[in-house]
C-alpha cells in the first residue's frame, strides 16, 4: 500500500509516499533505503568467494517484500522462527523456508504438512518423538506422501547444540541416530544438521567469537563424518548470523549462512569488535523516529518512543547524531533523554534513536516507512508482525 494503515480509517495515515521526511508522524519505523540496499550488497559481496548459501533470517524484518529483495540478490530461500512466519512469506510470494526451529504440537504440525504442499519447507527436529508425528501429519495432509520421491517431502534438519545451550541435540551419536529416523520415514527427507551458534553473535572481541565458531565447526563437522559412516548423506550444514557468518563460511564445513540482522543492524550489534573480523561494515538502516514532547532546559528532553517503540531487552535506543546527549531512561511511552551540555532540543524536534535490538523492535509495527534523502519513497507493511504461533 501506500500510506501506514489508520485504525481506525478516519485517522490519518503517519507516512505517505513522497511525503518529506520531517512530515512524518511518530513513533514510526523508518528504513534508510541507501544504507539498507548497501547492506544487501555488502553480504552477497563478502560470500561470493566461499561455498555457502545464504538464507537470511526472515524474523528480523518479518516482511515479505524485503524476504523477496534478498532473494532477487541470489539468497536461496529465507529462515523463519514460527509457523505463521512461514505462512505469511509463503502468502507473500517466497517459495522456500526454512522453519529453523522446533516446531511442537498438532495444530502447528498439522499448518506445517499443508504448507509443505504449497513451498519447499524445511524444519528442524531435536526430539524423535516430533519426528513420528511430522511423518504422520506428512501423510495426513498428502496421501502420497507415502511413495517417497514422487511425493511431497518435507526436509528435515536435525540442530545440535553447538555451544548455545539452547535448542538441539548433543552432536556427535544422538545427532546421528535421530538422524537415521528421520531417514526412516517415507515422507521426511533427511536435509542435514543445523548448528547455530546463538550465544556467539554478540560475544563482543573477535577473538572470542572466533574461537566460539571453531569449536562450533568442529562438532558440526565431527558429526556430519559419523553420519557418512553410517552411510547417511549430510547435504546442509546451516548456522551462522550476523555477528559470525564469515567464520562459518571460512570453517569449510557450513553451507549456508542464516544471518538475519544485518540488513538493519542495531545498537548492540554496534558495540561488537569489527576491526579484524574480515566481515565488512553494515551500516544502520533501521530507526525509530520520534519527537521531543517535553522539556527541563538544560538537563532533558522527552521523546514520544518508549518501550513499546523501541524494544529494551538489548540495551537502551542510542541517538543516531553525534551528541553528548544520551537516551538514558525508559518507559511505555517516554524515553528521556540527558543532555549531557548539549543544546536543548526544540520542542517538536524530531530525532532518529538507533534501536537496542532490531527484531523485536520490528515486531512492535505495523509499517516501515521508508526513505531516501529526505523523501518517503515506499512503505513496506511488516506483514509478520505479531507471527509469534
Ligand atoms: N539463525 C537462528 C536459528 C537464529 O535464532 C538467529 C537469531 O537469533 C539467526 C539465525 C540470525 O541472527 P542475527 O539476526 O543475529 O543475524
Ligand atoms: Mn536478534
Amino acid at each position: 500500500g501506500d500510506g501506514i494503515r489508520a485504525r481506525p480509517a478516519m485517522r490519518p495515515p503517519a507516512a505517505v509516499v513522497g511525503m518529506r521526511l520531517a512530515e512524518v508522524d511518530t513513533p514510526a519505523l523508518l528504513i534508510d533505503l541507501d544504507a539498507f540496499e548497501t547492506n544487501l550488497r555488502l553480504m552477497q559481496q563478502a560470500i561470493a568467494g566461499y561455498n555457502v548459501q545464504l538464507r537470511p533470517h526472515a524474523k528480523t524484518h518479518k516482511c515479505p517484500t524485503i524476504a523477496l529483495a534478498q532473494i532477487a540478490l541470489g539468497a536461496v530461500g529465507v529462515c523463519c522462527q514460527k509457523v505463521s512466519e512461514a505462512e505469511a512469506l509463503v502468502d507473500g510470494g517466497v517459495g522456500d523456508v526454512l522453519i529453523s526451529n522446533e516446531v511442537v504440537g498438532a495444530a502447528k504440525v498439522a499448518r506445517v504438512a499443508a504448507l509443505a504442499q504449497r513451498a519447499r519447507i524445511s524444519i528442524c527436529v531435536d526430539d524423535p518423538e516430533q519426528v513420528v508425528v511430522l511423518a504422520a501429519a506428512m501423510a495426513q495432509a498428502d496421501p502420497q506422501s507415502g511413495l517417497g520421491d514422487q511425493a511431497t517431502t518435507l526436509d528435515v534438519l536435525v540442530e545440535i547444540d553447538v555451544g548455545a545451550k539452547r535448542c538441539g541435540v548433543a552432536p556427535g551419536e544422538p545427532a546421528v541416530r535421530l538422524a537415521q529416523l528421520v531417514s526412516q520415514q517415507p515422507q521426511l527427507r533427511f536435509a542435514g544438521l543445523q548448528a547455530y551458534q546463538g550465544s556467539a553473535q554478540h560475544r563482543r572481541t573477535v577473538d572470542e567469537r572466533r574461537a566460539a565458531i571453531a569449536a562450533a565447526a568442529e562438532l558440526a563437522g565431527h558429526t556430519r563424518d559419523l553420519l557418512q559412516a553410517a552411510g547417511i548423506e549430510c547435504p546442509k550444514i546451516t548456522g551462522g548470523g550476523t555477528g559470525t557468518f564469515l567464520l562459518e563460511a571460512d570453517s569449510g564445513i557450513y553451507n549456508e549462512l542464516q544471518a538475519g540482522s544485518y540488513v538493519f543492524m542495531d545498537a548492540d550489534y554496534a558495540a561488537n569488535e569489527w576491526a579484524g573480523s574480515g566481515q565488512p561494515a553494515f551500516q544502520q538502516s533501521l530507526f525509530v523516529w520520534t519527537t521531543v514532547m517535553s522539556r527541563t532546559p538544560g538537563v532533558r528532553a522527552v521523546v514520544d518512543a518508549g518501550l513499546k517503540s523501541s524494544s529494551v531487552d538489548s540495551g537502551l535506543p542510542t541517538l543516531a547524531d553525534e551528541t553528548p546527549a544520551k537516551y538514558v531512561n525508559v518507559s511505555d511511552e517516554h524515553g528521556v533523554i540527558a543532555l549531557n551540555g548539549a543544546p536543548d532540543y526544540a520542542l517538536g524536534q524530531k530525532l532518529k534513536l538507533i534501536p537496542g535490538h532490531c527484531d523485536p523492535t520490528v515486531n512492535m509495527h505495523d509499517s516501515f516507512v521508508c526513505y531516501r534523502g529526505d523523501r518517503v519513497e515506499a512503505i513496506w507493511p511488516i506483514t509478520a508482525r505479531g507471527c509469534a504461533w
